[in-house]
């Protein structure tokens, strides 16, 4: 049995039940190994079982931990997964966060009446909050190959392009250098549009003068990285390199906080009160930051409403940013290893203010 597999056993006690119905792809890959679209597993201390259909045969024969019994169906994974149960009374839960309602009712039909269901929230996802050795290879892998990239597009310069063109030549790059495809949608917003902190590329060329907010990130073998560099382009005023300052230092105030055993509540409010402190209160909306796997946004979350508490191995973001209207936009972001003592920064991409071409 893998270790990841092991560590999901070895909490279905505390979960209250005897096995758990895998459902999410990304917690199946997490836990089989498994990367297609259709995969069921069923886990407990004396099951584990893979379920899928006929296309994935071999894919499943290949990437799927041998220590699961590895079973091609041809209609609802749900109802064979059922019939494989151990015999007695058992309480299966399965992952209510991620089950439609109509995936319940399936369910609910093929369930025996010696089963109990249990609703259960976040299970695998909070093994995945630790990485492994290796999961830290491919983000770190991830990481610089998003560095690599955004070195290239501003060695090509900004001005004069468009938003939409520099988005697309940093994932364009990203992929020839092996990514398997961009993390998620990035963003490049010049001027007054970085003042929207999830800005859409536009058709819009960037124009000395303006900083421009670039957020972008791969995906390797899986995993994801996440950065984002504020550059100016040319000279961008007395204002904008104020703001600029204040954010970096607070967002080295928040990478110096980072470190196992903090209060992700705690960490986002000495940041925040740096960027309020400024008074840019109403100017930093969002959360300092996230963790970073297979998923771009996972568990654990540094915001105001955080109640977790950081643990050795977790790849958290920290991004502190300022966001005046009509102006600019301005936000740091690392992607790093917690660990007892300084943070393991994966990004290699500097900080003090570019200013570029
Ligand atoms: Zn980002
Ligand atoms: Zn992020």
């Amino acid at each position: 049995m893998n270790q990841r597999a092991e560590r999901l056993i070895a909490s279905l006690d505390e979960a209250g039940v005897d096995l758990i119905l895998v459902s999410n792809l990304v917690n199946v890959r997490y836990l089989t190994g498994f990367t297609g679209s259709n995969g069921l597993a069923v886990i407990g201390a004396q099951t584990q079982v893979f379920f899928t259909d006929f296309r994935y045969t071999e894919q499943a024969e290949q990437e799927v931990d041998h220590a699961f019994e590895r079973v091609i169906v041809n209609d609802q994974g749900v109802k064979h997964a059922f019939g494989r149960l151990p015999d007695g009374k058992l309480r299966v839960g399965y992952e209510s966060e991620h089950v439609t309602v109509a995936g319940l009712e399936l369910m609910r039909d093929y369930c025996p009446g010696r089963v109990e269901l249990v609703a259960l929230k976040g299970v695998a996802e909070a093994l995945r909050c630790v990485k492994d050795d290796d999961e830290i290879e491919l983000i770190a892998a991830a990481a610089r190959i998003a560095d690599e990239a955004f070195e290239a597009l501003l060695a090509g310069g900004l001005a004069g392009r468009t938003e939409r063109e520099l988005a697309l030549a940093l994932e364009h790059d990203m992929r020839l250098r092996g990514a398997e495809s961009p993390s998620f949608d990035s963003i490049v917003a010049g001027g007054a549009h970085g003042a929207l902190p999830h800005a859409t590329p536009r058709d819009v060329r960037v124009e000395p003068g303006q900083l421009v907010m670039i957020d972008w990130g791969a995906r390797y073998r899986g995993y994801c990285s996440d950065c984002t560099r504020t550059v100016a382009v040319g000279e961008p005023g007395p204002a904008a390199r104020e703001a600029y300052e204040l954010v970096l230092g607070a967002q080295q105030v928040g990478l110096e906080e980072v470190r196992a055993g903090g209060d992700c509540r705690a960490i986002d409010k000495a940041v925040r009160d740096i960027i309020y402190g400024a008074g840019h209160e109403g100017h930093y909306g969002h959360g300092l930051g996230h963790g970073v796997g297979l998923e771009i946004h996972e568990a654990p979350t540094l915001s105001a409403r955080s109640t977790d508490t950081l643990q050795a191995a977790s790849v958290v973001t920290v991004e502190p940013g300022v966001y005046v209207p009509g102006a600019f936009g301005i936000r740091v972001e690392d992607l790093v290893v917690v660990t007892d003592g300084d943070a393991r920064v994966l990004t290699a991409i500097p900080k003090e203010l570019r200013i570029v071409d």
